[in-house]
């Protein structure tokens, strides 16, 4: 933890005296610690009255109490001020707030007006070279950008895709080259290519502006996963052409559908429709049409594994994903090429059907339990009735009664009766209370635990016989044995010999 550590007075005068020795053309290049060493600046600091002393001293009182301040909030273990985590965590849950909002409103707007399916989202993918960590922050270095216009009657109904030829940073072509190997095969500084990032956003920027909302671009639809990338796209085009990144909002595409899906099935009370949220998530990773080719750029429509990266490819998947879940409940017909692949057939089910597989259950189901714990239920009751209560003995009163026999606890009437009926409490009449009868029968057990002394003694093992085995001395033995050989051995019975 960084240590609270305030200035003191005269480092406030020191910056204070460093200006003032600036004005009349002194310079400092090592800065205060150049100031630290001048004699002068030490010599009109000890000449300081205590008036004129104060302000500074004010200063440095102030910047302690700050500094204090910050060292004493609370950190995570990187370090980070959990004050603001916490800021940026409220951020977070009121820009999903905002995104629902939006989404409800809209949609209703539209289907109050009954132009649900001909209501416009804006698509955009992005594919990338290389990501960097800037301020915990990852940056996405584009390389290929679609954004698409979307409407439930006439699928993609407008595209703008580019891309990139900026040239790499030193120090990322590796991690670009492979990044691209790995996926999209775009080659690095493609000739011909858009290279300013500052012309592409003009261009996004026209794209866009038909489509703008009372002043405002309408929001981008993207995947959760790449909402990241998306938004270090723009913010990259945003810095270039010196705007503000703010302008553009980045929505999920899942909640879109999730949203899209509530409208659609509202009137279906036969079906839990919490679970859309999950399907939302698992329509944009099923990857149905990954391999439907056709609708790449320019450049996948030659590459080998184009149609699975390239982001105009992608955004006809998502609108596939959209239109086969939603045309059929809004009543718009399904034409090939537009809504569902071509030379595919729209046999889609759809998320009731498949939901309806799913018959998702709050308590745990017998089969379940069974297949987890392997016991069937006459195990289980065996079990249940096999188990005995609890004895409770309090010997303080059971000793007169243990000799006079009154305790048959495990005979099997007791048992049986034990069973059918209830524990009884604890009562203060010793002859109720059972008492099995081993505790009377055996004797205790020795303790298993090595005896307090031979714990402790240190010669407790028996004395090597180095009368017969005698040590043959070198490494290995011990440091008392050695000792004890120079002892004399003692004269008994079968030693007696001089
Ligand atoms: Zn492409």
């Amino acid at each position: 933890m960084p240590k609270a550590k305030g200035r003191n007075a005269f480092f406030f005068f020191m910056i204070d005296w460093k200006k003032r020795a600036e004005a009349r053309g002194c310079t400092f290049p090592n800065g205060l610690k150049d100031v630290q060493a001048d004699p002068d600046c030490n010599e009109e600091w000890q000449n300081l009255t205590k008036q004129e002393r104060g302000p500074y001293e004010a200063q440095a009182k102030k910047d302690k109490i700050t500094s204090q301040i910050n060292a004493n909030s609370k950190k995570t273990t990187h370090g980070e001020c959990i004050q603001l985590l916490e800021q940026k965590e409220i951020e977070e849950q009121k820009f999903i707030e905002d995104m629902y909002e939006y989404l409800e409103s809209t949609i209703t707007r539209a289907v109050n007006h009954n132009v649900l399916p001909q209501l416009k989202f804006c698509f955009v993918h992005v594919n990338w070279f290389f990501t960097k960590l800037v301020d915990n922050v990852v940056e996405y270095f584009p390389a290929e950008y679609a954004v698409g216009v979307f409407s439930l009657e006439n699928g993609i109904e407008d595209i703008h895709h580019t891309i990139v030829g900026v040239p790499i940073p030193l120090g990322y072509r590796r991690e670009a080259l492979e990044t691209s190997q790995s996926t999209h095969n775009i080659p690095i500084e493609c000739p011909g290519e858009e290279s300013d990032f500052a012309i592409m956003y003009e261009k996004l920027t026209n794209f866009l502006k038909p489509r703008k909302i009372v002043d405002k671009y309408p929001p981008l639809y993207t995947t959760k996963s790449l909402k990241g990338a998306v938004q270090s796209l723009l913010a990259t085009l945003c810095k270039a052409a010196n705007q503000d990144e703010e302008q553009f909002l980045v929505y999920e595409i899942e909640s879109l559908f999730k949203h899209l899906a509530d409208e659609a099935y509202k009137k279906r009370e036969d079906r839990e429709i919490k679970y859309t949220k999950a399907y939302a998530e698992y329509t944009f990773t099923r990857f149905t049409h990954i391999y439907k080719r056709g609708n790449e750029c320019i450049f996948h429509k030659y590459t080998d594994g184009g149609s699975e990266y390239c982001s105009k490819s992608v955004l006809h998947q998502w609108t596939w994903n959209m239109c086969e879940e939603f045309c059929n409940p809004l009543q718009v017909e399904m034409k090939s090429g537009v809504h569902y692949p071509e030379e595919a057939d729209c046999s889609y089910k759809g998320m009731m059907q498949s939901m309806a597989n799913l018959d998702i259950k709050r308590e745990v189901s017998q089969q379940h339990r069974i297949r987890v714990s392997e016991r069937s239920y006459e195990d289980e009751m065996r079990r249940r009735k096999e188990s005995k209560p609890v004895l409770v003995i309090d010997y303080s009163k059971t000793k007169e009664a243990s000799t006079t026999a009154k305790f048959t606890a495990d005979s099997d009437e007791s048992v049986d009766k034990a069973i059918d009926e209830p524990v009884s409490k604890p009562t203060d009449e010793p002859e109720q209370k059972s008492v099995p009868n081993y505790i009377f029968g055996k004797p205790m057990r020795p303790p298993n635990t090595v005896s307090y002394v031979a714990a402790t003694m240190d010669d407790y093992l028996p004395k090597n016989d180095e009368k017969n085995f005698p040590p043959i001395g070198g490494r290995g033995v011990l440091y008392r044995k050695i000792k004890e050989k120079s002892r004399k051995a003692p004269m008994g019975r079968g030693q007696g010999h001089a």
